[in-house]
């Protein structure tokens, strides 16, 4: 199949996601035929460095060979067998380990990040039922929050391009100010801003906390709105506040779980717990389709009891596939090898000082960094920035796609020192 062919074939057979598609006959889709490492290869052989990991799922590159070699060992196993009545080795050891990892347990699992989010509010609203609190019946989130597309996810995500025209279809829930620094008055530090956020949220629950479940959010970096970064504190105060009004903490480290922000999970930098805990992206290191809530023990005793519809009946087909569970778990094998955490201290080091002209340079503010995160807004950005600037990195062999007029850099963890380089300059040229 040639380049052309390919390209006209997906135009009138694919309904890209996130797309108008009528723009997609102007600016064609790169086409990609292979992977390596941090590296998409199209079908002539030209390669980009993927700066965003595949939309921040992949954490230790394309065709890795371990976890090519756990998905080859388990396809000879069993590739899928349905969780409601059976079990296996790769569902059962992967929900150890995340439990001694979290601190949580009990793993429900998911295909999407979005249904994982679906599944911490139905179990929240459902933990209060059974605990005879049917009227918390409430979510609030975070303005500038994302947490997915599906119809309850939409509910609670405050993206207004995604969720205006859905409005007719969704629950009503409640945005708290965001902690996002950005926000922060002039002479006002981070951590008084997050404390002035929580003060917010604080008036909110004194009024409503009788009528709410939980309130859910993306610990330290809201990502889908363009990389916020906030302070730990919020979290504290946020988790303080939780439990004094009794409302449940929905922690959703679908993105920022993994190592992405510098710890393994990111409340971790609070020191605090939610009391579910949403995970995807990069669980399979980008390679399928999984989503894991986790919770606590006395939430999963609501569950329990002789009564059929007490039970969390929700399901999907491919809940717990084994293959995806065998990715997570070869994941989590490199994470503990490779002492992944600490390398990473030292690249994330050496990229920031890569950047030190780029963020000298005039047309950029509000430079952030969170771990393996870095972001920062362009001044004087044209309507078509984000389009205008994939396209010049693309040419110099970079892929890369702004949010807005907000630049980032999630790149896989195996990125090198060269690789590093070459996203620098890219980005100061393009700039
Ligand atoms: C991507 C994302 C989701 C949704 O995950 P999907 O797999 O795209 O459904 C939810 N929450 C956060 C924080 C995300 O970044």
């Amino acid at each position: 199949m040639t380049d052309a062919d390919l390209l006209a074939r997906t135009l009138s057979a694919v309904w890209h996601p996130c797309t108008q598609m009528k723009h997609l006959e102007q600016a064609p889709p790169l086409a990609i035929a292979r992977g390596e490492g941090p590296w998409l290869i199209d079908p002539d052989g030209r390669r980009y460095l993927d700066a965003i990991s595949s939309w921040w799922v992949n954490l230790f590159g394309h065709a890795n060979p371990r976890i090519n070699a756990a998905l080859i060992d388990q396809l000879s196993r069993i590739e899928h067998v349905m969780l409601a009545g059976c079990t296996h080795a790769p569902v059962v050891e992967l929900s150890e380990r995340l439990g001694q990892l979290t601190g949580l347990g009990h793993a429900f699992y998911g295909s999407d990040g979005a249904s994982a989010t679906e599944i911490a509010l139905k179990m929240s609203f459902h933990f209060w039922r059974n605990s005879g609190r049917p009227e918390k019946t409430g979510f609030i989130s975070l303005k500038n929050g994302y947490h997915g597309e599906t119809l309850g996810a939409l509910s609670v995500t405050d993206v207004a391009l995604f969720k205006d025209i859905y409005a007719p279809l969704l629950r009503h829930s409640h945005q708290a100010m965001s902690p996002d620094a950005r926000l922060a008055a002039p002479g006002e530090s981070a951590f008084d801003y997050a404390l002035r956020a929580a003060a917010d949220l604080e008036a909110h629950l004194a009024e409503h906390a009788d009528s709410t479940a939980a309130i859910i959010l993306e610990p330290l970096v809201q990502g889908a709105t363009g990389m916020a970064m906030y302070a730990p504190v919020y979290l504290q105060r946020v988790r303080e506040l939780c439990d004094q009004y009794q409302v449940h903490l929905i922690a959703d480290e679908i993105a920022v779980g993994f190592g992405r922000t510098g710890t393994l999970f990111a409340c971790e930098q609070a020191g605090i717990r939610g009391d579910f805990l949403c995970l995807s992206k990069g669980i399979t290191g980008g390679y399928l389709p999984l989503s894991c809530v986790l919770t606590t023990d006395s939430i999963y005793a609501a569950f329990h009891g002789d009564a059929t519809a007490r039970g969390f009946l929700h399901s999907h087909s491919y809940t717990g596939n084994p293959l995806a569970c065998r990715a997570a778990l070869a994941v989590l094998d490199i994470f503990e090898q490779d002492d992944v955490i600490v390398a990473n201290r030292a690249k994330a080091a050496r990229f920031t000082e890569l950047l030190a002209e780029v963020v000298a340079h005039p047309r950029v503010r509000n430079f952030r960094h969170t771990g393996m995160i870095w972001a920062f807004d362009v001044v004087d950005a044209a309507p078509d920035f984000s389009d205008d600037f994939h396209r010049r990195a693309l040419a110099r062999g970079v892929f890369i796609r702004p949010i807005g007029h907000s630049v980032y850099f999630m790149p896989p963890y195996v990125i090198e020192e060269a690789e590093m380089r070459l996203l620098a300059e890219t980005t100061l040229a393009c700039l």
